[in-house]
């Protein structure tokens, strides 16, 4: 079956099938990897090769530590206010809410102390206010961003441009992560969730300028929220989600394989290409709302109208169509109803034709 969903997300064929090789009997050890103390020499081998290979696709310096974490992209949200919210005398940080997991930060962060929301609050994300009508808080601690909203559709194609330099940039990358290239230098923090486009759920990737983590002096954050502990620890503070990490180190190494981040790039460029024609050369059957700019690569979501208005029925029948021809996991978010097709770097150009040729012939048959 092909897995549309936004995440936990389908993974290639080859690296399932690798891990199946693997399954009873890692390395010669006998065990699963799962079975492996963390601190063995073995697992130590599959962190340390994880970090390589991830430094290598996104060429992160030294001055980056590469942090392998549990509680998700979530634990992040409350992870990041509560180390560096103070980080400046301002003591605020700037959030640009474009979308549901943006607007959550920012919710998350107030507990901790001055949030200034950049663009006033709406209810309906359909695109993001021109850079010149942001409002932004002379040296904040830090601005925040999502470079991909998962539930809305709207993705940024590069860095804000009006973010002044010596800012520190965090950006939430869960759902883009991986799908196209970007220069690591210029964020102070780059956070991503697993489970949509480099394996299983459990663990969460934060990259992260180190002089940074030094200069927090908050001695009261939990400690399992404390970068400075993790960093100090090689995530091995506690246990590390040791199963999740050794899925990311076979999806890197297949990233790789694929050409990195400029093969992906190229993946994603196609599939979501596919995607946008079959809707814009609908004649309004399906409609995608996004400003085009704004439209993302990896979760578009999209409505099913006739004569211009939402069919909740037609949308149904859609679904069930799509699971009878093998296609799952293409309901949209209940926040937003209708469809969602998310293509993250396990699906290919090829199982996204089938859709799009799926969506071409259930057009023609029901409009
Ligand atoms: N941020 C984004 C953009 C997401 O898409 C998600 C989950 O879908 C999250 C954060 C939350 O991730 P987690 O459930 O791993 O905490």
């Amino acid at each position: 079956k092909i897995n549309f969903g936004a995440g936990p997300a389908q993974l290639p064929l080859e690296v399932l099938e690798n891990i199946h090789t693997e399954f009873l009997d890692y390395n010669g050890t006998g065990a699963n990897v799962m079975e492996l103390s963390h601190r063995s020499t073995t697992f130590d081998k599959i962190i340390l090769d994880t970090e390589r290979y991830i430094r290598e696709i996104l060429t992160i310096p030294d001055s980056y530590a590469v942090l392998f974490l549990q509680g998700g992209a979530t634990a992040q949200f409350s992870a990041i206010p509560m180390n560096f919210l103070n980080l400046k005398p301002s003591a605020t940080a700037d959030y640009l809410v474009t979308g549901y997991w943006s607007e959550k930060a920012a919710k998350e962060a107030e507990k901790f102390g001055n949030i200034n929301l950049v663009v006033p609050k709406t209810s309906k994300y359909q695109s993001v206010p021109a850079e010149d009508t942001w409002k932004l808080t002379k040296d904040p601690s830090y601005f925040y961003y999502c470079a991909n909203e998962t539930i809305h559709g709207i993705e940024f194609e590069d860095i804000p441009s009006i973010i002044p330099k010596d800012v520190p940039i965090v950006c939430d990358m869960s759902s883009n992560f991986l799908t196209r290239p970007f220069d690591i230098t210029k964020f102070a923090i780059v956070f991503a969730s697993a489970q949509k486009n480099f394996g299983a759920s459990g663990l969460v990737l934060v990259i992260i300028r180190k002089d940074l983590v030094e200069q927090n002096t908050n001695k009261s954050i939990p400690i399992i929220l404390d970068y400075k502990i993790h960093m100090a620890n090689g995530s091995m503070y506690n246990t590390p989600p040791t199963f999740p990490i050794y899925v990311a180190n076979k999806m890197f190494d297949w990233t790789k394989q694929q050409g990195g981040l400029k093969g992906m790039n190229q993946h994603s460029e196609k599939k979501s290409s596919l995607v946008y024609e079959t809707i814009d050369e609908s004649n309004g059957f399906y409609v995608n709302s996004i400003e085009k700019k704004y439209r993302s690569r990896v979760n578009i979501p999209f409505r099913i109208l006739t004569n211009g208005v939402e069919n909740e029925k037609l949308e149904s029948l859609f679904l069930s169509e799509a699971i009878k021809a093998n296609m799952i996991e293409l309901k949209g978010h209940r926040a937003v109803g209708g469809i969602r097709v998310s293509l993250y770097n396990g699906m290919t150009p090829e199982e996204t034709k089938k859709l799009t040729n799926f969506m071409r012939t259930f057009q023609t048959n029901h409009s």
